[in-house]
């Protein structure tokens, strides 16, 4: 056999134990990152496929290379899908990931220095919607929108005040950290008054939007982004849809404006996905994550933890730690070490810094994709509490880590090796 035609556990044993010891890592801990999920053993195929050899600049039909019969119908089945599935006019599933997904936003609708608008980090936005270290906030002139101080909501009012004082060319709608829904309506009446671009930014949501279970901005933002790799279940990449006047400014900003070919391989695991999503299946499965959010959130209240805006609507929960005298950093890890991985998060207000603030996030997409229902996030939340109750009780965690483990083998995660 030639070198290129042996396995991986041949041709390079020490990655592939590297990637066993992930895929045991994924089998028997609680992984609880919001942006996390399992992608399908479909998904992993497609996107891993001999697809990724091919380079293909430029559009279906429209390509600077030969050779792109394949690809071109690939591209398209992935199109045609999305499309459907959040009922776009026009959708380009080329970006990267979802950060160059946002920029190609900016690309198409912005020049440097025009003024932008988007929810600040430390109220559940993301770097890219204008934080002060992202090119985002470096190239444009960045103006940020809160929460309200008395029940951690966006506040409108201020969201309309800023924008009548600052004019921006763009405004962004759109959460990483935030456990409520958004008013798409509200945000769109604001941006008309003063003739901003609306770009709502959906990687977290995206899943939930499709099943019906968050409200979809689609046809009432301009423009509206989306990593596929969140609640959407698909591989790593972004997708962008728009309405079809906007459509030639996204593509030419995601090619050539951006970037070069496209990541075929990824495009068709996108595909998958979207197929997947159609799927009454997968509707069950998005209203279960929310379901066991709520029931997460709820649990951690009883218990005494400060649950930020006193619940959940979609499919995480901000914990604020305070009240039980721990702090997010070591919390964490007590947690990590217990097998339960969520990540330290800062609060509305937080006192404390970044790297260690008082809070932490934890999401329900992964766990509800491996069958967890409300009898087990009442079991996670148990755990959780026993081990934050004794952050330094290293029996605890290693008590917990095991039973974690017997609940994990109960219900198999999808598309690990096993
Ligand atoms: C995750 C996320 C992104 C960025 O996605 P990457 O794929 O990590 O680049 C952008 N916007 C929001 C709101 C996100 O949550």
């Amino acid at each position: 056999m030639v070198l290129a035609d042996l396995p991986l556990s041949e041709r390079d044993p020490a990655l592939a134990a590297l990637i066993r010891r992930e895929n045991e890592l994924e089998a028997t801990t609680l992984r609880m990152i919001p942006s996390e999920n399992y992608a399908s053993r479909a998904v992993q195929e497609a996107a891993g496929s001999v697809l990724a050899n091919k380079y293909s600049e430029g559009y279906a039909r429209k390509r600077y290379y030969e050779g792109q019969e394949i690809i071109d119908e690939v591209e398209e089945l992935a199109i045609s899908r999305v499309k459907a599935l959040f009922g776009a006019e026009h959708v380009n599933v080329q970006p990267y990931s979802g950060s160059p997904a946002n920029l190609a936003v900016y690309l198409a609708f912005c020049n440097a220095g025009d003024t932008i608008m988007g929810l600040s980090l430390s109220s559940g936005g993301h770097l890219t919607h204008g934080h002060g270290v992202s090119i985002t906030g470096k190239y444009f002139k960045s103006i940020s929108y809160g929460v309200r101080r008395s029940d951690h909501r966006i506040d409108m009012d201020e969201v309309r005040a800023l924008a009548h004082e600052h004019k921006p060319k763009l405004m962004w709608a759109g959460t990483t950290a935030y456990p409520r829904a958004l008013d798409w309506a509200a945000f769109r009446e604001i941006a008309n008054e003063v003739g901003a671009i609306l770009a709502a930014d959906i990687s977290h949501i995206s899943g939930l939007v499709v099943a019906g279970e968050h409200a979809s901005p689609v046809g009432i933002a301009d423009v509206v982004t989306s990593t596929t790799h969140k609640t959407f279940r698909g591989p790593r990449g972004g997708m962008i849809m728009c309405d079809q006047k906007h459509a030639s400014a996204i593509d030419k900003a995601v090619f050539p404006g951006l970037q070069g070919g496209p990541h075929n391989a990824t495009t068709a695991g996108i595909a998958v996905a979207a197929l997947e999503a159609s799927t009454p299946e997968f509707k069950r499965y998005a209203k279960q994550v929310v379901e066991n959010a709520k029931v997460l959130a709820a649990a951690l209240g009883e218990k005494g933890y400060a649950i930020v805006t006193g619940g959940t609507d979609n499919h995480l929960v901000l914990v604020d730690l305070t009240p039980k005298n721990v702090t997010g950093k070591v919390g964490a890890k007590a947690l990590d070490k217990a097998g339960i991985v969520g990540n330290y998060n800062t609060v509305p207000f937080d006192p404390r810094k970044p790297f260690d603030p008082s809070g932490l996030r934890l999401g329900t997409p992964a766990l509800t994709s491996r069958g967890f229902g409300t009898e087990e996030m009442l079991q996670v939340a148990s755990w959780i509490d026993q081990v934050l109750t004794a952050p330094a009780d290293e029996a605890v965690q290693l008590r917990v880590r095991n039973e974690v483990a017997e609940l994990c083998a109960k219900h198999p995660a999808p598309g690990l090796v096993t």
